[in-house]
């Protein structure tokens, strides 16, 4: 059961929903740096809410989150593409307030002027940036009023993570028409099923496989479940998109660098991943010859 999305339905009802469970990549990516408790449960959260942002995107591309702040937390960013694909990174300076975490809220109440973006980038077309603010108790609660006053597409998230493993749900009231609006205002539906997606504990969320979770919540409907999607870690680097790096810092820049490292050494923050640029490469790439 580990890294996996369930999309799931509920029959004649337009809602649907993503289950995300993260155990084997959560631990990858964690293992890459040394970090925190309370900076792994905030990570965890930020990754299973991509995973389940990304589902609701309908491009070929990726959705990030990253959270900015004056302070000793600095930034954080998780990612995830339409292949199931995620990755996270986050830098910030010692502090006995991150030694231990229950969820997101222990590192978003030491904020300095935080704020949080949503970028959507996809491989064809332009990029899209949302601003959220940051003053709700946990990651989800600020999630859930961006939908609300950007998107205002009825969303509920929950979120939960440790240092071991996260998991997340999402519900979506979708379009409806007109027949299905009355039927919704006829059965109260949308804030019943809210309120049955509130009695899930986090641990239930952290621990149960998607099924068990569906069942556990929403027994009384008729849950479809479609074929259920690998999530993993994989890094997006690669040396062209250093070289493209390289050449975003133009010329001059890169004749410094070589003055003080040549070959030019670059590492990728999330993967460790190494990359080298004799001066003959890098100079190249400005279409220049070593004299
Ligand atoms: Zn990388």
């Amino acid at each position: 059961m580990s890294d996996l999305r369930q999309r799931f339905y509920i029959e004649n009802c337009p809602i649907r929903g993503e289950v995300v469970h993260l155990e084997q990549a959560l631990h990858t990516i964690l293992a890459q740096r040394d970090y925190a408790e309370a900076i792994k449960v905030l990570l965890g959260e930020m990754l299973t809410a991509t995973a389940l942002l990304a589902s609701t995107l309908k491009i070929q591309g990726r959705i990030s989150l990253q959270i900015q702040a004056e302070g000793s937390f600095k930034w954080a960013m998780a990612e995830c593409n339409h292949l199931g694909e995620i990755r996270a990174l986050a830098d910030y300076e010692a502090d006995p307030r991150f030694d231990h975490a229950q969820d997101s809220s222990t590192v978003l109440a030491t904020l300095v002027s935080p704020v949080l973006f949503i970028n959507i980038e996809p491989e064809k077309g332009e990029r899209y940036q949302g601003i959220v603010p940051l003053d709700k108790a946990t990651l989800a609660g600020c999630l859930m009023q961006y939908y609300d006053l950007s998107a205002q597409i009825p969303t509920k998230i929950v979120l939960a993570s440790t240092t071991q493993c996260a998991g997340g749900l999402l519900i979506q009231l979708l379009p409806r028409n007109s027949e299905e609006e009355q039927q919704l205002i006829d059965d109260d539906l949308w804030p019943r099923i809210n309120l049955l997606t509130e009695t899930l504990k986090a641990d239930e969320l952290i621990e149960l496989d998607a099924q068990e979770i569906l069942y556990r919540l929403y027994n009384e409907e008729d849950v479809r479940l479609p074929e259920v999607e690998q999530l993993k870690f994989a890094c997006t680097c690669s040396k062209a998109r250093c070289a493209d790096a390289l050449i975003q810092i133009g010329v001059n820049a890169v004749k410094e660098t070589l003055d003080i490292q040549n070959p030019i050494q670059m590492d990728c923050q999330f993967c460790n991943s190494h990359y080298q640029f004799s001066a003959e490469e890098a100079l190249g790439l400005f279409g220049q010859h070593l004299s």
